[in-house]
């Protein structure tokens, strides 16, 4: 058949499983490969999707593989990852995270691999630069979910707060997913107004401090969940299928994904979440947003806490 859409997925875990749920259902491919260390695992879990397929929208070949399905896919999703020790600092469970990855990148770039990674595996800015690095792929083609779930979270809060449609609210949040992220709030909008302006002439109704609890929110919303329910998966899951659609449909749609900076926002080499143009290409471009002096300096320290655990690890 032409124009064959192969998806592989690597690490059939639960944020895994529920990027391979949703993409079932919403028909996001015509080819699911599911590959983890646990064979058995990755089995079952094709075998469980299999029983679903003819309650589906479309017809989905899925079935449990290994690195050698790599050679003709277009997108490799990565949710593989350990989990962290009791005891065990952050920068260790990187470098065991880091271990991983170079069994998996190896073996996907020996099969002759030719498409796109997507990494969701925290600390998703550190480990898609730790794949950019040991694939050789030119940035374009190697990018994490970054911020991209907090954005759509922030969107649907500002969404209830101004009562608009959140497709309307047009807001990011940037740089590292984690707890340096922040909205650079000089440069959101609702239609083409902006909120600040909208809270200076509302008289009171909207206020900067109540958008500032919302971001606040969305930033430790994660926390929030895991205390809750010890992870989190169905939104990343959902995430994971909105940014793989943008690629393989070629629709250049603004998402802020985890991409290699070269000079934007005065950032080199450095991973972080940021508006960027994604099509077939990848990331084929990064939106430079006007910040204040004061987001920028927002923005650079988070940069500067990435690259620092970065520099930690040993490759
Ligand atoms: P999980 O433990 O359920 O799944 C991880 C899977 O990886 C397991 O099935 C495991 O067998 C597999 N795996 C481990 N080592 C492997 C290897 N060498 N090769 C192949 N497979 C291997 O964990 P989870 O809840 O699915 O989370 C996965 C990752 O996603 C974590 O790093 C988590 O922090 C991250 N996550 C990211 C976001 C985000 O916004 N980016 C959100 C939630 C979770």
């Amino acid at each position: 058949m032409l124009n064959r859409r192969k998806v592989v997925l690597v690490g059939a875990g639960m944020v895994g499983m529920s990027f391979a749920y949703s993409a079932l259902n919403q028909a996001l491919c015509d080819e699911l490969v599911l590959i983890d260390i646990d064979k058995k695992r990755a089995q079952g879990e094709a075998m469980d999707l299999n029983h679903g397929v003819a309650f589906a929208s479309g017809s989905m070949k899925v079935y449990a593989g290994d690195y050698g399905d790599c050679s003709d896919a277009d997108v490799v999703v990565i949710c593989a990852g350990v989990s962290q020790k009791p005891g065990e600092s952050r920068l260790e469970l990187l470098q065991r995270n880091t271990a991983v990855f170079r069994s998996i990148i190896g073996p996907i770039i020996h099969s002759g691999f030719g498409g796109i990674f997507l990494v969701a595996t925290n600390p998703v800015d550190i480990m898609t630069r730790v794949t950019y690095e040991l694939s050789g792929f030119n940035a374009s083609r190697v990018f994490g979910t970054g911020t991209t779930l907090d954005t759509a979270r922030l969107r649907y809060l500002l969404g209830e707060y101004f009562s608009v449609d959140p497709r309307n609210m047009h807001a990011y949040v940037i740089g590292e997913h984690g707890d340096s992220e922040f909205v650079p709030w000089s440069q959101a909008m609702l239609a083409t107004k902006s909120v600040l302006d909208i809270c200076e002439q509302s008289g009171g109704k909207f206020c900067v401090e109540e958008m500032q609890r919302l971001s606040n929110e969305v930033r430790d919303a994660a926390q929030k969940i895991i205390e809750a329910k010890k992870a989190t998966y169905y939104g990343i899951g959902m995430s994971l299928v909105r940014i793989v659609r943008a690629v393989l449909s070629d629709e250049n749609s603004v998402l802020t994904v985890s991409a290699r900076l070269r000079g934007e926002y005065g950032q080199k080499e450095v991973y972080a979440g940021v508006p960027c143009i994604v099509n077939r290409n990848g990331v084929d471009r990064v939106l430079e947003l006007m910040l204040t002096p004061e987001e920028q300096q927002k923005f650079d320290d988070s940069c500067a806490i990435l690259r620092e655990n970065y520099e930690g690890l040993e490759l």
